[in-house]
Protein backbone atom coordinates (compact mmCIF):
# COMPACT_ATOMS: atom_id res chain seq x y z
CA UNK A 1 0.00 0.00 0.00
CA UNK A 2 1.81 3.32 -1.09
CA UNK A 3 -0.73 5.76 -0.64
CA UNK A 4 -1.74 5.75 -4.19
CA UNK A 5 -5.41 5.27 -4.56
CA UNK A 6 -6.16 8.07 -1.92
CA UNK A 7 -4.04 10.57 -3.66
CA UNK A 8 -6.22 13.46 -4.40
CA UNK A 9 -4.06 14.59 -8.17
CA UNK A 10 -3.76 18.44 -8.52
CA UNK A 11 -6.84 19.80 -9.83
CA UNK A 12 -9.24 17.33 -9.22
CA UNK A 13 -12.83 18.27 -8.91
CA UNK A 14 -14.03 16.31 -5.56
CA UNK A 15 -17.09 15.10 -4.89
CA UNK A 16 -16.80 13.66 -1.22
CA UNK A 17 -19.89 11.04 -2.00
CA UNK A 18 -18.34 9.53 -4.43
CA UNK A 19 -15.02 8.40 -2.14
CA UNK A 20 -16.28 5.37 0.21
CA UNK A 21 -15.89 5.55 3.69
CA UNK A 22 -15.65 1.89 4.70
CA UNK A 23 -13.20 0.65 2.26
CA UNK A 24 -10.71 -1.85 3.42
CA UNK A 25 -8.39 -2.44 0.27
CA UNK A 26 -6.92 -5.69 0.07
CA UNK A 27 -7.71 -6.53 3.72
CA UNK A 28 -10.48 -8.21 5.83
CA UNK A 29 -9.53 -7.71 9.04
CA UNK A 30 -7.84 -5.76 11.65
CA UNK A 31 -5.73 -8.99 12.76
CA UNK A 32 -5.38 -9.22 8.94
CA UNK A 33 -3.82 -5.73 8.32
CA UNK A 34 -1.51 -6.31 12.06
CA UNK A 35 1.51 -7.31 10.27
CA UNK A 36 1.58 -4.55 7.51
CA UNK A 37 0.89 -1.66 10.37
CA UNK A 38 3.56 -2.93 12.48
CA UNK A 39 6.07 -3.04 9.03
CA UNK A 40 5.12 0.52 8.56
CA UNK A 41 5.65 1.67 11.82
CA UNK A 42 8.99 0.35 11.77
CA UNK A 43 10.05 1.23 8.53
CA UNK A 44 9.02 5.02 9.87
CA UNK A 45 11.25 4.61 12.76
CA UNK A 46 14.21 3.88 10.78
CA UNK A 47 13.28 6.83 8.16
CA UNK A 48 12.72 9.37 10.96
CA UNK A 49 16.57 8.59 12.52
CA UNK A 50 17.74 9.51 8.91
CA UNK A 51 14.94 12.87 8.64
CA UNK A 52 16.19 13.56 12.37
CA UNK A 53 20.02 12.91 11.15
CA UNK A 54 19.84 14.78 8.37
CA UNK A 55 18.41 17.52 9.93
CA UNK A 56 17.58 19.48 6.27
CA UNK A 57 14.10 18.32 5.90
CA UNK A 58 10.66 18.67 8.10
CA UNK A 59 7.84 16.32 7.78
CA UNK A 60 4.39 18.19 8.27
CA UNK A 61 1.46 16.13 8.80
CA UNK A 62 -1.94 17.73 8.64
CA UNK A 63 -4.88 16.19 10.35
CA UNK A 64 -8.23 17.39 9.41
CA UNK A 65 -11.71 15.13 10.18
CA UNK A 66 -15.51 15.78 11.45
CA UNK A 67 -15.24 14.89 14.94
CA UNK A 68 -15.17 11.16 16.17
CA UNK A 69 -13.46 10.37 12.65
CA UNK A 70 -10.10 9.03 14.90
CA UNK A 71 -7.75 12.15 14.48
CA UNK A 72 -6.26 11.35 17.94
CA UNK A 73 -6.12 7.66 17.82
CA UNK A 74 -4.57 7.83 14.27
CA UNK A 75 -2.03 10.17 15.88
CA UNK A 76 -1.55 8.16 18.43
CA UNK A 77 -1.13 4.92 16.62
CA UNK A 78 0.71 5.69 13.83
CA UNK A 79 3.31 7.76 15.74
CA UNK A 80 3.87 4.88 18.34
CA UNK A 81 7.38 4.00 18.84
CA UNK A 82 8.74 7.29 16.92
CA UNK A 83 11.53 9.26 19.26
CA UNK A 84 9.52 11.41 20.92
CA UNK A 85 12.37 13.94 20.81
CA UNK A 86 11.96 14.09 16.92
CA UNK A 87 8.24 14.95 17.23
CA UNK A 88 5.90 17.28 17.97
CA UNK A 89 2.14 17.32 18.17
CA UNK A 90 -0.05 20.77 18.06
CA UNK A 91 -3.52 20.92 18.35
CA UNK A 92 -5.23 24.13 16.95
CA UNK A 93 -8.68 25.25 18.71
CA UNK A 94 -10.27 28.06 18.65
CA UNK A 95 -7.90 30.91 18.66
CA UNK A 96 -7.55 33.12 21.41
CA UNK A 97 -7.63 36.73 21.61
CA UNK A 98 -4.32 36.99 20.89
CA UNK A 99 -4.30 34.74 17.89
CA UNK A 100 -7.09 36.90 17.08
CA UNK A 101 -5.02 39.98 16.77
CA UNK A 102 -2.64 38.41 14.28
CA UNK A 103 -3.12 37.31 10.70
CA UNK A 104 -4.34 33.67 10.52
CA UNK A 105 -1.05 32.27 9.51
CA UNK A 106 0.59 33.34 12.71
CA UNK A 107 -0.11 31.12 14.49
CA UNK A 108 0.38 28.70 12.24
CA UNK A 109 4.36 29.59 11.84
CA UNK A 110 5.10 29.21 15.25
CA UNK A 111 3.93 25.37 15.36
CA UNK A 112 5.89 24.80 12.41
CA UNK A 113 8.22 21.81 12.74
CA UNK A 114 11.61 22.23 13.22
CA UNK A 115 14.27 20.78 10.68
CA UNK A 116 14.70 16.83 11.37
CA UNK A 117 11.34 16.60 13.04
CA UNK A 118 7.86 15.56 12.14
CA UNK A 119 5.12 18.06 13.15
CA UNK A 120 1.85 16.42 13.52
CA UNK A 121 -1.30 19.36 13.46
CA UNK A 122 -4.56 18.12 14.83
CA UNK A 123 -6.55 20.84 13.07
CA UNK A 124 -4.99 23.47 11.10
CA UNK A 125 -5.67 26.49 9.35
CA UNK A 126 -7.89 24.46 6.81
CA UNK A 127 -10.26 25.29 9.89
CA UNK A 128 -10.21 28.90 8.31
CA UNK A 129 -11.95 27.70 5.09
CA UNK A 130 -14.02 24.93 7.21
CA UNK A 131 -15.73 25.99 10.60
CA UNK A 132 -14.87 29.66 9.93
CA UNK A 133 -17.05 29.21 6.71
CA UNK A 134 -19.96 26.93 8.20
CA UNK A 135 -20.29 29.55 11.11
CA UNK A 136 -19.40 32.38 9.13
CA UNK A 137 -16.65 33.64 11.96
CA UNK A 138 -15.12 35.82 9.52
CA UNK A 139 -16.57 38.70 11.96
CA UNK A 140 -14.71 37.49 14.24
CA UNK A 141 -11.33 37.70 12.52
CA UNK A 142 -11.00 41.72 12.54
CA UNK A 143 -9.94 41.75 8.87
CA UNK A 144 -11.10 45.41 7.61
CA UNK A 145 -14.34 45.19 6.17
CA UNK A 146 -13.74 46.19 3.30
CA UNK A 147 -10.65 43.17 2.72
CA UNK A 148 -13.61 40.69 2.94
CA UNK A 149 -14.85 40.23 -0.35
CA UNK A 150 -17.32 37.72 -1.86
CA UNK A 151 -14.30 35.19 -3.27
CA UNK A 152 -12.75 35.44 0.35
CA UNK A 153 -12.56 31.67 0.40
CA UNK A 154 -10.89 31.54 -3.10
CA UNK A 155 -8.71 33.92 -1.71
CA UNK A 156 -8.11 31.89 0.98
CA UNK A 157 -7.21 28.47 -1.22
CA UNK A 158 -4.84 31.30 -2.92
CA UNK A 159 -2.88 32.00 0.14
CA UNK A 160 -3.04 28.62 1.45
CA UNK A 161 -1.47 26.96 -1.74
CA UNK A 162 1.56 29.88 -1.59
CA UNK A 163 2.50 29.72 1.79
CA UNK A 164 2.29 25.76 1.40
CA UNK A 165 5.06 25.76 -1.90
CA UNK A 166 6.98 28.70 0.67
CA UNK A 167 6.94 25.98 3.37
CA UNK A 168 7.42 23.13 0.20
CA UNK A 169 10.80 25.18 -0.97
CA UNK A 170 12.57 25.58 1.94
CA UNK A 171 12.46 21.75 2.95
CA UNK A 172 9.36 21.05 4.27
CA UNK A 173 7.24 17.57 3.07
CA UNK A 174 3.49 18.47 3.30
CA UNK A 175 1.31 15.57 3.80
CA UNK A 176 -2.69 16.17 4.55
CA UNK A 177 -4.95 13.34 4.81
CA UNK A 178 -8.92 13.92 5.18
CA UNK A 179 -10.02 11.10 7.46
CA UNK A 180 -13.52 10.08 6.12
CA UNK A 181 -15.98 9.03 8.09
CA UNK A 182 -19.86 8.46 7.22
CA UNK A 183 -22.11 10.38 9.45
CA UNK A 184 -23.54 6.92 10.44
CA UNK A 185 -20.41 5.84 11.75
CA UNK A 186 -20.11 9.22 13.50
CA UNK A 187 -24.00 8.26 15.44
CA UNK A 188 -21.96 4.89 16.41
CA UNK A 189 -19.52 6.37 18.11
CA UNK A 190 -21.11 8.92 19.70
CA UNK A 191 -23.62 6.50 21.21
CA UNK A 192 -20.72 4.34 22.08
CA UNK A 193 -18.88 7.68 24.15
CA UNK A 194 -22.36 8.41 25.36
CA UNK A 195 -22.62 4.72 26.79
CA UNK A 196 -19.06 3.34 27.88
CA UNK A 197 -18.33 4.71 31.55
CA UNK A 198 -14.11 5.12 29.84
CA UNK A 199 -15.25 7.32 27.23
CA UNK A 200 -17.73 9.75 28.08
CA UNK A 201 -15.48 12.54 28.40
CA UNK A 202 -14.35 12.78 25.08
CA UNK A 203 -18.28 13.64 24.14
CA UNK A 204 -19.05 16.91 24.09
CA UNK A 205 -22.92 18.30 23.50
CA UNK A 206 -21.36 21.00 20.88
CA UNK A 207 -20.09 17.80 18.56
CA UNK A 208 -23.64 17.26 18.34
CA UNK A 209 -24.48 20.76 17.34
CA UNK A 210 -21.85 20.52 14.97
CA UNK A 211 -22.90 17.42 12.90
CA UNK A 212 -26.50 18.92 12.24
CA UNK A 213 -24.16 21.14 9.91
CA UNK A 214 -22.96 17.90 8.03
CA UNK A 215 -24.02 18.32 4.82
CA UNK A 216 -22.23 21.89 4.98
CA UNK A 217 -18.73 20.70 6.66
CA UNK A 218 -18.78 18.09 3.30
CA UNK A 219 -19.41 20.96 0.90
CA UNK A 220 -16.85 23.05 2.62
CA UNK A 221 -14.12 20.16 2.61
CA UNK A 222 -14.70 18.48 -1.04
CA UNK A 223 -14.07 22.69 -2.21
CA UNK A 224 -10.83 23.36 0.18
CA UNK A 225 -9.76 19.63 -0.98
CA UNK A 226 -10.08 20.33 -4.43
CA UNK A 227 -8.60 24.15 -4.33
CA UNK A 228 -5.72 22.70 -2.43
CA UNK A 229 -4.29 19.46 -3.67
CA UNK A 230 -1.16 20.44 -5.19
CA UNK A 231 1.61 18.57 -6.11
CA UNK A 232 4.10 19.78 -3.43
CA UNK A 233 1.00 19.58 -0.45
CA UNK A 234 -1.29 16.70 -1.52
CA UNK A 235 -4.44 15.91 0.29
CA UNK A 236 -5.21 12.09 0.88
CA UNK A 237 -8.80 11.39 1.28
CA UNK A 238 -8.61 8.17 3.79
CA UNK A 239 -11.83 6.07 4.47
CA UNK A 240 -12.15 6.06 8.05
CA UNK A 241 -14.97 3.69 9.04
CA UNK A 242 -12.87 1.11 9.99
CA UNK A 243 -9.71 2.36 12.24
CA UNK A 244 -7.76 0.08 11.61
CA UNK A 245 -7.57 0.10 8.15
CA UNK A 246 -7.79 4.22 8.19
CA UNK A 247 -4.43 3.57 10.97
CA UNK A 248 -2.22 1.37 7.98
CA UNK A 249 -3.85 3.58 4.67
CA UNK A 250 -1.86 6.66 6.84
CA UNK A 251 1.22 4.98 7.89
CA UNK A 252 1.65 3.60 4.55
CA UNK A 253 1.61 7.13 2.52
CA UNK A 254 4.02 8.35 5.37
CA UNK A 255 6.25 5.52 4.90
CA UNK A 256 6.00 5.69 0.89
CA UNK A 257 6.61 9.58 0.82
CA UNK A 258 9.36 9.32 2.99
CA UNK A 259 11.42 6.69 1.36
CA UNK A 260 11.08 9.05 -1.26
CA UNK A 261 13.24 11.94 0.90
CA UNK A 262 17.09 11.83 -0.26
CA UNK A 263 17.45 12.16 3.78
CA UNK A 264 20.54 9.83 5.22
CA UNK A 265 22.92 9.84 8.11
CA UNK A 266 25.51 12.26 7.30
CA UNK A 267 28.99 11.18 5.79
CA UNK A 268 31.64 12.41 7.67
CA UNK A 269 34.83 13.79 5.59
CA UNK A 270 38.48 12.78 5.42
CA UNK A 271 39.64 15.13 8.38
CA UNK A 272 36.27 14.82 10.51
CA UNK A 273 37.46 10.67 9.86
CA UNK A 274 41.12 11.42 10.82
CA UNK A 275 39.85 13.28 13.70
CA UNK A 276 37.62 10.29 15.32
CA UNK A 277 40.59 7.97 14.98
CA UNK A 278 43.07 10.24 16.73
CA UNK A 279 39.96 10.35 19.46
CA UNK A 280 39.84 6.88 19.21
CA UNK A 281 43.75 6.58 20.24
CA UNK A 282 43.55 8.90 22.79
CA UNK A 283 40.34 7.02 24.91
CA UNK A 284 42.75 3.41 24.31
CA UNK A 285 45.75 5.28 25.64
CA UNK A 286 43.55 6.30 28.98
CA UNK A 287 44.75 4.18 31.91
P1 LIG B 1 -11.09 16.55 20.81
O1 LIG B 1 -12.56 16.87 20.84
O2 LIG B 1 -10.79 15.17 20.33
O3 LIG B 1 -10.35 16.92 22.05
P2 LIG B 1 -10.96 18.68 18.88
O4 LIG B 1 -9.93 18.98 17.83
O5 LIG B 1 -12.35 18.41 18.41
O6 LIG B 1 -10.40 17.46 19.69
P3 LIG B 1 -12.07 20.67 20.55
O7 LIG B 1 -11.48 21.50 21.63
O8 LIG B 1 -13.25 19.82 20.81
O9 LIG B 1 -10.88 19.83 19.92
O10 LIG B 1 -12.48 21.59 19.34
C1 LIG B 1 -11.67 22.56 18.82
C2 LIG B 1 -12.59 23.47 18.04
O11 LIG B 1 -11.84 24.58 17.62
C3 LIG B 1 -13.17 22.79 16.83
O12 LIG B 1 -14.56 22.91 16.84
C4 LIG B 1 -12.58 23.59 15.68
O13 LIG B 1 -13.46 23.68 14.60
C5 LIG B 1 -12.30 24.92 16.35
N1 LIG B 1 -11.29 25.69 15.64
C6 LIG B 1 -10.05 25.32 15.29
N2 LIG B 1 -9.44 26.30 14.58
C7 LIG B 1 -10.32 27.30 14.47
C8 LIG B 1 -10.29 28.57 13.85
N3 LIG B 1 -9.23 29.00 13.18
N4 LIG B 1 -11.38 29.34 13.96
C9 LIG B 1 -12.47 28.93 14.62
N5 LIG B 1 -12.57 27.73 15.23
C10 LIG B 1 -11.51 26.92 15.15
MG1 LIG C 1 -13.97 18.04 19.82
Amino acid sequence: MDGGNFLVKQNTKVNLSEYKTDDTGDYSSKKDAKDSLVKNIRKMIKLQGKLYADDRYSLLLIFQAMDAAGKDGTIKHVMSGLNPQGTQVYSFKQPSAEELNHNYLWRINKALPERGRIGIFNRSYYEEVLVVRVHNLIENEKIPGSLVKDNIWQQRYKEINNFEKYLFDNGTVILKFFLHVSKEEQKRRFLERIDKKSKNWKFSASDLKEREFWENYMQCFQEAISATSTKHAPWYIIPADHKWYMRLAVSGVIVNAMSKLPINYPRLNEEQLKNLQECKQKLEMEK
